[in-house]
Parts: C-alpha cells; sequence; structure tokens
C-alpha cells in the first residue's frame, strides 16, 4: 500500500458513519492522499492546471516522446468530467463531498498544522480543494465496478456468475476510460487480482473501433431502458450500431436457421448449398464440444472451441442472432473462471 493507506484508514471511519452516497466517490480520495501535498505543490504548472480531454486520445503535438500511463496522475487528471452536462443539483451535491472531503484532510494534518486563524481557507486548501472536486467528477464519470465472481461451494464453477451482490470495490483505469461504449462491444472484461482485463471477443480489423460496454448490452436491457441509463449516467445519447438500427432484445431475435430475416445469412446457399450444410454441421458440432467440455470442467478447451465458433458463426450470418450472443456469454464466463478473481460460497 502507498502512502494513502494510513490516513485513508483514519477517514473511512467519518466517512462511512456520513453515509457516502456513491462509494466510487471515495476513490478521489483515495487517489489524492497516494501523495502528500508537496507532490501538487510541485507538479501544478505541470500537470494540474489546463485540463485537456484529449490527452492519450491523439498524439501529443507538444512533447512526441511522452508515453501514455495508465497509472500517471496526468492520464488521470485529464479524462473527461463533462462537468458542463452536470446537473446543478448534482454539482451542489459534489461540492459538498468536497469540503466534508478537504475537512477530513485537515484533521490528519495533510496540510501541516498552520491554520488560517480567521478560519477561511488557505491557498493550499483552495488548489486541494479544486483538486478534489476535479477528481470527484473524474471518478464519478470513470471509476469501473470491482467485481468477483462467485460459485456455491458444492458445485462446479460453471454454476457460478456475477451479481451486484459481488460488487467489492471501485477502480479507474484511465487507458480503458479513453474507449466508447457500445451496446454490442467487440470486448469483453474481467477482474483479475488489482487488474482489469480487456479482451476481443470477435476480430477487430484494421480500422475498427475497440468498444465496450459501460452498462447493459442490447440483449439485456430494451433500447429505451439503456439510452435513458446512459443519458443519465453518463450524459450522451447511445448511438451505437444496435440502438441506430434498434436491434430487438434476445427474446426476438433469431435463434436457429430456419428463422433468419432477409439477408442475414452470409453464404449464397443457392449457389453453393453444400458449403452452408457443411457450417451447419460444424456450429452444431461445436456447440456440443463447448457444452460437454464444460460439464466435464475443461474450461481450456470449452474457450477454445468458444472462440473457433465465434469465427465460424460471424462467416455465415449477419448479426444480431442468439448464437453471437450466446457464445459472446460463454466466452466472458470462461474467461471469469480461467483467469479472474474468483472465490467459492
Ligand atoms: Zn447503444
Amino acid at each position: 500500500m502507498d502512502s494513502y493507506h494510513k490516513s485513508m484508514s483514519q477517514i473511512q471511519d467519518s466517512i462511512d458513519k456520513a453515509g457516502q452516497p456513491d462509494k466510487a466517490w471515495a476513490l478521489e480520495l483515495q487517489v489524492l492522499l497516494k501523495k502528500p501535498l508537496s507532490f501538487y505543490l510541485e507538479n501544478r504548472k505541470e500537470m494540474f492546471t489546463t485540463h485537456n480531454t484529449q490527452y492519450g486520445a491523439v498524439a501529443n503535438q507538444d512533447d512526441q516522446d511522452e508515453v501514455f500511463s495508465s497509472n500517471g496522475y496526468k492520464s488521470l487528471y485529464h479524462l473527461t468530467t463533462l462537468n458542463h452536462l452536470r446537473p446543478l443539483a448534482r454539482q451542489h451535491n459534489m461540492a459538498f463531498m468536497t469540503y466534508f472531503f478537504l475537512k477530513c484532510l485537515d484533521k490528519v494534518n495533510y496540510f501541516g498544522q498552520q491554520r488560517p486563524t480567521s478560519g477561511e481557507l488557505t491557498r493550499d486548501q483552495m488548489y486541494i480543494s479544486r483538486l478534489l472536486l476535479h477528481f470527484l467528477a473524474v471518478s464519478a464519470l470513470n471509476s469501473h465496478e470491482l467485481v468477483m465472481y462467485e460459485a456455491p461451494e458444492a458445485g462446479p464453477w460453471s454454476d457460478g456468475g456475477i451479481s451486484a451482490s459481488n460488487f467489492v470495490g471501485s477502480a479507474i483505469s484511465p487507458t480503458m476510460d479513453l474507449m466508447n461504449h457500445s451496446c454490442d462491444p467487440n470486448t469483453t472484461k474481467f477482474n483479475s487480482g488489482r487488474g482489469l482485463v480487456l479482451i476481443a471477443t470477435r476480430d477487430i480489423h484494421e480500422g475498427d473501433e475497440v468498444s465496450h460496454c459501460y452498462y447493459s448490452t442490447y440483449p439485456e436491457k430494451p433500447l429505451d431502458m439503456r439510452r435513458k441509463y446512459y443519458q443519465e449516467r453518463y450524459y450522451f445519447h447511445c448511438q451505437c450500431h444496435a440502438c441506430e438500427v434498434k436491434w430487438p432484445e434476445a427474446n426476438d431475435i433469431p435463434k436457429g436457421f430456419n428463422d433468419l430475416r432477409d439477408g442475414q445469412l452470409k453464404i449464397d446457399h443457392e449457389k453453393d448449398g453444400m458449403a452452408l450444410v457443411q457450417q451447419i454441421q460444424k456450429i452444431q458440432k461445436l456447440g456440443s464440444s463447448i457444452s460437454l467440455e464444460q460439464r466435464n470442467g475443461n474450461y481450456s478447451q470449452a474457450l477454445a472451441y468458444c472462440v473457433e465458433f465465434a469465427k465460424i458463426i460471424d462467416d455465415t450470418l449477419e448479426r444480431p442472432h442468439s448464437y453471437f450472443v450466446m457464445v459472446e456469454m460463454a466466452i466472458h464466463k470462461l474467461l471469469w473462471i480461467l483467469h479472474g478473481t474468483k472465490r467459492k460460497i
């Protein structure tokens, strides 16, 4: 643990008693306490002045050698805040939290012993307040939930899953926070120890955008509910392909080969009927193999078959189709079982 831990543990009790509304908000206090006051004073000009949301997203014109770091304070500082879109009531709430955190810092002598007699804030306190409020806005918009995969003690790992009750904390990952959301993302992610791992679930071609899901995908929640959530939580109107063309939910998408919509088949079955039959046989065989390997606890082999399955259906069908949903869910689950943070309960 770095330097924040001692001070943070002294403050945590006060935060808990105050009934902090959003656990992710304590993140910005932890971020700040990792460094002493002198760090922020010394790096004020270099790191904590002009807020540039393009930092890391485009090549740095001033310093070609600068490398974007997922752990760097500069990367963290320049993440987007969208302050201009945040409702006034929420801004007031954040200002109140900032003042509360500032008093906590004062209590643990973060600013040293000197205090103004008038009760007004010192210049250092004003500066740290501004940073606290900024990091609060950063964490409100960029934090990720840390979760743990849980399975029943008596059953196999494949009986487990991820749910809201598995929430164990929050984290900010500046690199991942540069990525846009899609309701049909081409990646999946899982927690592994202190790390957050992102893995492609399909071939991503040069020039394609790499996307991940902030909350729920198109098969999980109706379009209106997703768009409402993203508007209220992240202040954007989702315009991913699934939203724009209004893909139906999981129950209403094709489930086999006899309920395909027009143009969904990538193989011209009138010209090459045999190729389609062979492709369907491969899909069915792989589907059975995935189930069998999972039942036998051979999760690595099941994952390898899933990857093969995903490639074959991508060659055969246009999205959306329940085969894509099923295989991407299976890949997600198998990655958690094989590499994620997990426990038996
Ligand atoms: Zn969307």
